[in-house]
């Protein structure tokens, strides 16, 4: 084995693939020894290139075509990006392109849904389904049984948690159960498992003990591979979340200096072709107890108005991607319906309205974006997370494959006989909002962007000591599959 390769298998054993120039080097600064420097501070990424090793410095870009202050662009250095634009764009590229948007899953669906616990039952049924298919493809899992069906000695099965709880002696106990049965599991090992997660194990079963020795879990989880995604035209998607027009606390300034930077078609917004807002357009009537108080449109109409008018003037090349979210009109429980057509037709020019969540692909990327309801169950549960951590969270629900994998009080869920909230098809981009906090990841290939807010801090907010991190913008451009953070 060269030296290339020995370097090429240790980045593998790390699960990182790098590109040539960045194992060129690792081998010019020694070679297998350095590997470690770099996954200590590149391995989050998963994919190295060779830009991001590089060093780079914070750029402001002075220009004020608009009317606003200066734009900040952040180098943080997690952040793949945060060099200037080139100057050479001058005018709008993204005018000169067409439209490439396709919807793949939206769960505006009319299914019927009694709640009573049978419907409850065919949902967790078609969760197990979905899931038990993604898990069985793995190598590890082959010969799988179902429940009612292990033999005592080495197996394989899948099903979903139930019941976790810590043993005595430090190990967790949980019951897992499929179609055909139940069967209590003890392991020993480090992954978290969490209660209504689909997941596989491998271990010793005991007919006697009735009782699986989990030795491996196998979690659903997303392949590592990174096609080259860079697309041939010069397009940018916006992201941002959570408006909350209507609000007391409504940041109008920034929201505007915003706007104008987009209608400008400069200083980097001359690639911008989507624009996707994740939940909380508007900030709603009746959400918690005395939001009159804080409110400065009191007609949830005015303020859905409110929003058509601000992006009424946008350039006609741009499309705009909406979904509710908790703040939003529609029903509290999730999968939340799209906008109904009353408020629809307030809006002109090009906007999709799909539910939350809703998987679509635009240029060949696949987003999946979902307002975030569950970050406030996941922020609990998951040890050693915070609440300015949400692209760990996001890497979670990449691993069990599920938005919202615990089933519980924080997200109320309609049991319908599909369960919309699986990650069917793994996403290029995984798209949340809701906590008000900005994050930006990449898990195994993945873009996770938690997209930030257009409100300030409100009074209950400040209660719980909860500080928002508003007016972040993450512009992603397709050409170079590269996340740019802008501030307004
Ligand atoms: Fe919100
Ligand atoms: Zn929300």
């Amino acid at each position: 084995m060269n030296e290339r390769e020995a370097v090429i298998n240790e980045l593998l054993k790390h699960e990182i693939i790098a590109e040539p120039e960045v194992v060129s080097y690792i081998i010019e600064r020694g070679g297998i020894k350095y590997v470690r420097e770099i996954v200590e501070k590149y391995g989050h990424l998963g994919y190295i290139t060779y830009e991001d090793i590089l060093p780079r410095a914070p750029v402001v870009s002075e220009t004020t075509a608009s009317g606003g202050s200066a734009l900040q662009v952040t180098a943080v250095q997690e952040i793949r990006g945060g060099e200037g634009e080139k100057s050479s764009f001058s005018k709008p590229v993204a005018g000169e392109y067409d439209w490439d948007f396709q919807v793949i899953l939206d769960a505006s669906v009319n299914m019927k849904a009694s709640g009573d616990a049978d419907d409850f039952r065919k949902l967790f049924e078609d969760r197990y389904m979905r899931l038990r298919n993604i898990i069985t493809r793995r190598v590890s899992m082959r010969g799988a049984r179902s429940i009612a069906n292990l033999k005592d000695g080495e197996v394989a099965t899948v099903g979903i948690v139930y019941e976790t709880r810590p043993t005595s002696t430090g190990k967790l106990m949980f019951e897992l159960e499929d179609p055909t049965g139940t069967v209590r599991c003890l392991y020993s090992g480090s992954e978290i498992v969490l209660n209504d997660e689909v997941i596989g194990v491998r271990g010793r079963y005991s007919r006697s003990k009735g009782l699986i020795f989990v030795k491996e879990i196998v979690k659903p989880d997303v392949p590592y591979s990174r096609k080259n995604r860079r697309i041939e035209e010069n397009i940018s998607v916006a992201i941002i979340s959570d408006v909350h027009i209507g609000s007391n606390t409504f940041l109008k300034e920034r929201w505007e200096k915003f706007l104008r930077w987009l209608k400008s078609g400069k200083d980097g917004s001359e690639t911008v072709k989507y624009l996707l807002i994740a939940g909380d357009l508007v900030d709603g009537i009746g959400v918690y107890p005395n939001q009159e108080e804080e409110l400065e449109i009191h007609d949830i109409f005015q303020q859905y108005e409110a929003l058509a008018r601000y992006l009424e003037d946008l350039p006609d090349y741009i499309m705009t991607v909406m979904i509710p979210g908790n703040h939003d009109i529609v029903r509290n429980a999730e999968p939340q319906p799209a906008l109904p057509g009353e408020i629809r037709k307030l809006f002109n020019g090009k906007v999709e309205f799909l539910s939350n969540p809703a998987v679509f692909s635009i240029h060949g990327y696949k987003f999946t974006l979902y307002h975030g309801g569950s970050l406030n169950s996941l922020v609990e549960l998951i040890p050693g997370v915070d609440y300015d951590m949400t692209d760990k969270m996001m890497e979670y629900m990449l691993k069990v494959r599920h938005l919202a994998p615990v089933y519980g009080d924080k997200v109320p869920i309609v049991p319908l006989p599909r369960d919309f909230l699986v990650i069917e098809d793994v996403p290029d981009v995984l798209v949340t909002g809701h906590v008000h906090t900005f994050a930006y990841g990449i898990y195994k290939g993945v873009h996770l962007v938690n997209a930030s807010t257009w409100q300030e801090q409100t009074k209950y907010q400040k209660m719980m000591n909860f500080n928002p991190d508003p007016g972040k913008v993450a512009i992603l451009n397709l050409h170079e599959d590269r996340m740019y953070i802008r501030e307004f």
